[in-house]
């Protein structure tokens, strides 16, 4: 059997579940491959991945520090990571390295397994205009919610990634400046706060009558941005490994062809928010 090599690129990359979570999906679509966990210099990217590819490599995952690099040194790029501006996903053929973002696709994935229903016609709020805001926002938006509203701590920020909409011909994000006041369906934490047990700024009305919030850092617990949920009376919390699992799918689809289921893997990984 022809065995097909993908891998992770990052640094550092110890905490990766990456390579457990693609060798799954592979064992159940009975594909044969083999991925690794590339650590390279964060000065040498492009060389390790240069390595990779003429070795025989298929495609890669990219994390921290390299998405944007990556995304740089594509030569074909999907819509999904020209609007993050950065690639989670490469992979390569003829000569091309076509760059993919599935981190907002995966996010999407997430909301709609956990509230067993899509997303259209939902009130989004989400906190943050980071990397993974900027790659939530077209998959979000592309559900079709009712209104889909960005505050982040620096203004600026919000406000280049909707002109990066709209340049591209896709309206639909408002800022926090159009905020009506009314209650959101859904309030996404795409701040790096919970990494440091701190908490952003949430407007007062917006868990009211919430039915989701959701954290995209995960493994951290009952982060304080899940507790002033649960406070609240939030009915559904989630951290973001289900993010994880479903973004990883989205990669393995693309590369492969076929999609892995994503429930039991997503619920084996789940640590208890509490
Ligand atoms: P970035 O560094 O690109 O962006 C950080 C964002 O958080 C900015 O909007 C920043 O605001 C904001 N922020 C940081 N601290 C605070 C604070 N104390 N109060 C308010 N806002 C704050 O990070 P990423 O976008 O890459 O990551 C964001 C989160 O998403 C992290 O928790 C990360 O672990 C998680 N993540 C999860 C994934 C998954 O698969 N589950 C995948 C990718 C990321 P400002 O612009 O003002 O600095």
């Amino acid at each position: 059997m022809v065995i097909d090599r993908y891998a992770v690129f990052g640094n550092p990359l110890g905490h990766s579940k990456s390579p457990m979570i693609h060798m799954r999906f592979a064992a159940e679509m009975g594909q044969g491959l083999r991925y690794d966990k590339i650590e390279a210099p964060v000065d040498g990217f492009g060389a390790a991945l240069r390595r990779f590819i003429a070795e025989g490599g298929r495609g890669c995952n990219v994390t921290a520090p390299f998405k944007l690099e990556a995304f740089g040194l594509a030569t074909k790029r999907t819509a999904e990571a020209r609007m993050a501006g950065a690639a989670n996903t490469l992979r390569f053929a003829g000569g091309m390295i076509e760059a993919h973002n599935t981190d907002g696709i995966g996010l999407r994935a997430d909301i709609e397994r956990l509230l067993g229903t899509s997303l259209r016609n939902r009130r989004v709020l989400m906190l943050g205009a980071g990397g993974a805001a900027r790659g939530a926002v077209l998959p979000l938006l592309d559900a079709g919610p009712a209104a889909f509203v960005m505050i982040n701590r620096t203004p600026s920020r919000a406000r280049a990634i909707r002109d990066g909409l709209l340049t591209g011909g896709h309206e639909g994000l408002c800022l926090d400046d159009c905020g009506s006041g009314e209650p959101f369906d859904i309030v996404i934490n795409a701040t790096s706060a919970s990494l440091r047990g701190a908490c952003p700024a949430i407007p007062p009305h917006a868990f009211e009558g919430c039915q989701l919030a959701y954290d995209l850092a995960y493994a951290k617990g009952l982060t304080p941005f899940l507790a002033q949920a649960r406070g609240a009376g939030v009915t559904i919390l989630a951290d973001g490994v289900g993010m994880l699992v479903e973004q990883a799918a989205a990669a393995f689809a693309w590369w492969r062809g076929v999609r892995p289921s994503t429930g039991a893997l997503i619920e084996e990984l789940s640590l208890p928010l509490a």
